[in-house]
């Protein structure tokens, strides 16, 4: 497999999430339909779609947020867990970055970050600080770690909470629309850090309207409409050569 990314090096390892014939509805909607989709290791997967195509509720079952009634989702060959320390341990392991920052509005930067290490992970609390630390400084806010989340642009917000899910040590990243809420000016210190996150051999599954992004970031564009994958390819592909009538349709309304 071609790697698009200009990272040398950083080609793509073994499957990672598997999902195969995942469907789900709420009540009489079809929300995923038949969804099969294998991200490997390494690999940075952009979805894109319409509004209502599926997009967040398929972010959200890949990290149990949402049930599925039918087919499978595998971690490293391990099915989702449905309740439990092992569904504690799945949100850990899928970190996740949603369009509103959901940071706790009544602790600092850094308690943040720290929290889920020292709960979850049983990390003593010198140690998670120094690694919050490090990560905060690698998304650029390590000098707001002791305000408090109010206290700073969305742009920094959103870049804090893409350190706190790291600092969990993901196995994979989910982004849902993360640039969505930002001023435009903000936009591309979060997308700069996801891209530098992207060329670090992270796994990512990124919902973006960002077309930028997913022609710099991604190995493969997945195109859903109306709760299924209509089609998938390489951002060149994908961009220069739609096949579907779907996903033309849309590439027009937005570039
Ligand atoms: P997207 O992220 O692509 O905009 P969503 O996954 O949010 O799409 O939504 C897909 C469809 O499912 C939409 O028609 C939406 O209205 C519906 N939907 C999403 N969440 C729920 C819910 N909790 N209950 C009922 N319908 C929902
Ligand atoms: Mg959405």
């Amino acid at each position: 497999m071609t790697d698009s990314r200009e990272s040398p090096g950083s080609g793509l390892g073994a499957p990672l999430v598997v999902l195969k014939d995942v469907n789900k509805h709420f009540g009489d909607l079809h929300v995923l339909k038949d969804i099969n989709l294998t991200v490997h290791e390494g690999e940075v997967v952009v979805v894109i779609g319409p509004s209502g195509s599926g997009k967040s509720t398929l972010c959200r079952t890949i990290n149990r947020l949402e049930s599925y009634e039918s087919g499978t989702i595998t971690i490293h060959d391990d099915e989702l867990p449905s309740e439990g320390k092992a569904l504690a341990k799945l949100r850990a392991d899928v970190g996740m970055v949603f369009q509103s920052f959901n940071l706790f509005s009544h602790k600092t930067i850094l308690e943040n970050v720290t929290m889920g290490p020292i709960k979850v992970r049983k990390k003593k609390a010198a140690e998670a600080r120094s690694r919050a630390m490090e990560l905060l400084k690698r998304v650029g806010v390590d000098h707001q770690a002791d305000k408090y989340p109010a206290q700073l642009s969305g742009g920094q917000q959103q870049r804090v909470a893409i350190a706190r899910s790291l600092a969990m040590d993901p196995t994979v990243m989910l982004f849902d629309e993360p640039t969505s809420a930002l001023d435009p000016e903000m936009i591309n210190e979060v997308l700069d850090v996801m891209t530098q996150l992207a060329k670090s051999g992270m796994t990512m599954i990124v919902v973006t309207h960002e077309m930028g992004f997913a022609r710099k970031a991604a190995d493969r564009v997945v195109f859903m409409s109306d709760g299924a994958i209509v089609e998938e390819n390489t951002p060149e592909e994908f961009f220069t050569n739609a096949q579907s009538e779907r996903a033309k349709d849309f590439l027009g309304k937005i570039l």
